[in-house]
């Protein structure tokens, strides 16, 4: 079978065009992410960049090499920044610009009026620096990498490799040489990076639906002020929690926490410091619960905490390290931060239902109100 560069390359800039229109109505015109316009940046300096290459037929064909191949590594050189936002991370403008600059130079002064692989050799140690970092970035991710980013780091390293291998041939046998034209030349190539392309496009797709489920799902989880659980994010968790509680014959216990007159802060100080107190309090209960805890917001002043495997009077402990940690903000503020009442219920295994313990730490925090404020009381748990 004897494929025809010039054919592969209208082909390879049809569709780089296609999926490049396709992501910017599917995707970027919805999220504004700059992982989505970065993709859309590469698919657009693809096709401009086979299509430079149609030059070679051409008198300017002087020009085929230098842009061309500057704007195919600009191509690369997006895909990785692309990867580099999935992880908010900003791309180098360094090495955005470098590399294209370099392959640009190399072709430029290695005569590319007749030369036709003009500065192929910078070229191909850069396409392969760039997708290799592409690659690195897509592995490296958070701490939960999702399957499809795995999937696309192992679709980037391959053709990282393959354009290792091109590079090993073109040394070693020179562009003329049979084994690299009919394996690793411009031809496979081009056949190569469509597929990767529109295998590329597809996953990107995917990931960026999945990145926008997970943001949504945050924004409606979390409270907006203090970053800690809102109310229906608490709940939710929590729920989830009690049942294993029952499963695993677990046992810990509930926290209800309320600012003791919190409004006088807002009155004294304004309602800025009301927040920065809200705010430091949320604080301190991060800094003194452990990660598997569930700590939230219930709304105004009042805070709730599900510490699994904690007795009650554990958590009375860890509600007097939140006071001393919350008092001791007051400093950085500027203001004596109010104190604090906690309502404490013990969980059981076989504890009654998610809305029944909340009221159980209502009462219990009412008493502790009522008792003259700044205190704990650990009420009794309903089964
Ligand atoms: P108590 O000791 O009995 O709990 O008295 P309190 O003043 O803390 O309770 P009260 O319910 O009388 O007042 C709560 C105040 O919290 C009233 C409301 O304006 C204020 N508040 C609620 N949400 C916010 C908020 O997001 N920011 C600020 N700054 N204030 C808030
Ligand atoms: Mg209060
Ligand atoms: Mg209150």
């Amino acid at each position: 079978m004897n494929l025809d560069t010039e054919s592969l390359r209208v082909a390879f800039a049809v569709v780089a065009f296609t999926l490049g229109v396709l992501f910017y109505f599917a995707d970027f015109r919805s999220t504004r992410s700059p992982y989505s316009a970065w993709w859309c940046v590469s698919m657009a300096l693809f096709l401009a960049g086979s299509a430079t290459f149609l030059l070679e037929e051409t008198p300017n064909r002087w020009l085929a090499n230098p842009v061309g191949n500057a704007l195919l590594v600009g191509g690369a050189a997006s895909i990785w920044a692309s990867a580099r936002s999935l992880r908010a991370v900003p791309a180098s403008a360094w090495i955005l610009a470098g590399g294209p600059a370099c392959s640009a130079l190399a072709a430029a002064v290695d005569s590319p009026a007749t030369n036709p692989w003009a500065g192929d050799l910078v070229f191909l140690v850069t396409m392969c620096l760039m997708i290799g970092l592409a690659a690195r970035e897509l592995a490296l991710g958070d701490t939960e990498v999702s399957r499809l980013r795995m999937a696309m780091a192992i679709a980037a390293a391959s053709v990282a490799a393959f354009y290792f291998c091109r590079l090993l041939a073109f040394v070693r046998d020179g562009p003329r040489g049979s084994w690299y034209n009919a394996y690793v030349g411009p031809a496979p190539t081009t056949l190569m990076g469509m597929a990767f392309l529109a295998v590329a496009s597809f996953s990107m797709f995917a990931l960026s639906s999945e990145n926008q489920t997970k943001v949504l799902r945050t924004a409606a989880t979390q409270d907006g002020l203090t970053g800690l659980l809102n109310r229906a994010g608490f709940l939710d968790a929590a729920g989830d929690r009690l049942r294993r509680f029952r499963v695993d014959g677990n046992h810990g216990a509930l926290v209800l926490a309320d600012l003791d007159h919190f409004k006088s802060i807002n009155d004294n100080h304004g309602h800025a410091a009301g927040d920065t107190a809200l705010k430091a309090f949320a604080g301190a209960c991060r800094a003194a619960v452990r990660s598997g805890d569930l700590a939230g917001r219930m709304g105004g002043e009042e805070f709730v905490l599900l510490l699994p495997g904690v007795s009650a009077l554990r958590a009375q402990a860890i509600a007097a390290d939140i006071s001393d940690r919350f008092e001791a903000a007051g400093a950085a503020a500027g203001f004596t931060m109010p104190t604090a009442s906690y309502g404490i219920i013990p969980i059981e295994e076989d504890a009654a239902d998610l809305e029944q313990l909340i009221s159980a730490a209502d009462i219990a925090l009412y008493i502790a109100k009522s008792l003259g404020r700044n205190r704990s009381i650990i009420g009794a748990s309903y089964t």
